[in-house]
């Protein structure tokens, strides 16, 4: 790979498994976009690629099938429009997602999400680091989803002295899934980006390259990072409070959430055209990417809600589908060890009604990007193996979620037969 293509991946870039073609993600702050920028997603989605818009668990936007010779002009026409992509891969903070889009907390959480958003993105000092280093914000601790992210925010409390977050830290999946691990809770919010300052600097100086944080707490232990984290200066130090009017975008108060789901996180570049529309006329004029990688809305609560549902159906998004966050597995991705749209359509076929209760979730390889650690049923591609006639197929690991913490290994390199009838025996 040449050094070009390399440093491609501080803008977002990846190659394509595809020789030749390349693969642009769009940072969202919490997932938040508006349909403006929806918009000119879905226009350059149909101009550059093939028409075709992914959208990932932690809140991003990805388009497939993009040409080098293309990739400079679409970053100019993504920043016409306030869209960024920088720090969206390779060893830089990544997006600040959020699962918990729907709760109380939520506009505290996407105005802290934006303000975390504004301050690593591009930021020097925090781009050049050993590997990715993920932020997740949270209203609540019930999607666990704090437990995964490098450092993980919970709402702890949130009153007219400002808002308090508990912070976790060293958590990841990947290879070796670990739970973050609470470092200290309460924290006030003047002194978070300080807090997550001083936990980078140790994270880069300390680990080396391609490895996460979690790989640098199992080397130097809690309490070895605790007292470096302290001896950095802004580990203590706490930020003027941030005055003016409120900066989240979407509200909760007063609102109805709906959600268009779009099976596997797949839009085409025509039906996100026509969800920005819907959003123009009942939402506000703002659009969600969910963590189950569906399109979420927050519509006016006296609006009939007959009138909104129709109004989804007529543009194609109807339904209590079986929620399943699927991958673009080795369709598209460099790494894939399982063509992920069509397991996940096989194992549709042996799933009963009760499969709608549960959540699904499939990777294409052990990097398990949709999270299945973290799923009622959590497919990992595991591997490939040579089968009788010489030919080698994927295996696939499965995880159930249990009372707490993250997903416990229970099958290990299943056949695709053998996976679906593990899933039969599930639903
Ligand atoms: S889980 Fe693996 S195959 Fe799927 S998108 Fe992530 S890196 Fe690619």
């Amino acid at each position: 790979m040449s050094a070009q293509i390399t440093e491609y991946r501080l803008d977002g870039i990846y190659r394509q498994r595809q020789e030749g073609f390349f693969m642009q993600r769009v940072k969202l702050a919490a997932g938040v976009i508006s349909s403006e920028q929806a918009r000119a997603v879905a226009t350059a989605a149909t101009r550059f690629g093939k028409g075709t818009v992914h959208l990932t668990t932690r809140g991003s936007m990805e388009i497939h099938w993009l040409k080098e010779g293309d990739l400079l002009e679409l970053k100019s026409f993504f920043a016409t429009v306030g869209l960024t992509s920088r720090g969206a891969c390779g060893g830089a903070v990544r997006g600040v997602t959020c699962a918990s889009q729907g709760a109380a907390g939520f506009p505290a959480v996407e105005a802290m999400a934006r303000r975390l958003h504004r301050h690593f993105t591009a930021n020097t000092r925090f781009e050049r680091l050993p590997k990715k280093f993920k932020i997740g914000i949270e209203a609540d601790a019930v999607g666990r989803r704090h437990l995964i992210q490098d450092v993980g925010l919970v709402l702890s409390a949130s009153d007219d002295n400002g808002a308090r977050y508990d912070v976790y830290v060293a958590g990841g999946l990947g290879r070796e899934p670990q739970p973050g691990f609470l470092f200290e809770a309460g924290v006030a919010e003047d002194r978070i980006i300080p807090l997550i300052e001083a936990i980078a600097r140790v994270y880069s100086a300390h680990t080396p390259a391609g490895k996460r944080l979690k790989y640098l707490i199992s080397e130097i232990g809690e309490g070895e990072f605790r007292r470096l984290v302290s001896l950095e200066p802004s580990a203590s130090e706490v930020l003027p409070p941030v005055t003016g009017l409120p900066e989240n975008l979407v509200p909760v108060l007063g609102t109805r959430r709906i959600v268009a789901p779009v099976y596997a996180g797949e839009l085409t570049s025509d039906q996100l055209q026509a969800l920005s529309a819907f959003s123009d006329q009942f939402g506000g004029g703002i659009l969600m990417v969910t963590a189950d990688q569906d399109i979420a809305f927050h519509v006016d609560a006296q609006l009939d809600a007959d009138k909104t549902t129709s109004a989804l159906e007529r543009i194609g998004f109807s339904g209590h589908q079986v929620t399943f966050r699927v991958c673009p597995g080795s369709h598209l991705c460099l790494v894939g060890l399982s063509p992920t749209r069509d397991v996940a359509r096989t194992l549709h076929e042996s799933m009963g009604p009760a499969a709608k209760n549960l959540n699904w979730a499939l990777s294409g390889c052990p990097n398990s990007c949709t999270q299945p650690q973290l799923a009622d049923v959590g497919i990992v591609s595991s591997s490939l193996q040579k089968d009788e006639q010489g030919e080698r197929s994927p295996r696939f690991d499965l995880y159930r979620l249990g009372a707490e913490g993250l997903g416990n290994l229970v099958e290990q390199s299943l056949t695709l037969d053998e996976l679906c009838s593990k899933v039969r025996e599930i639903v």
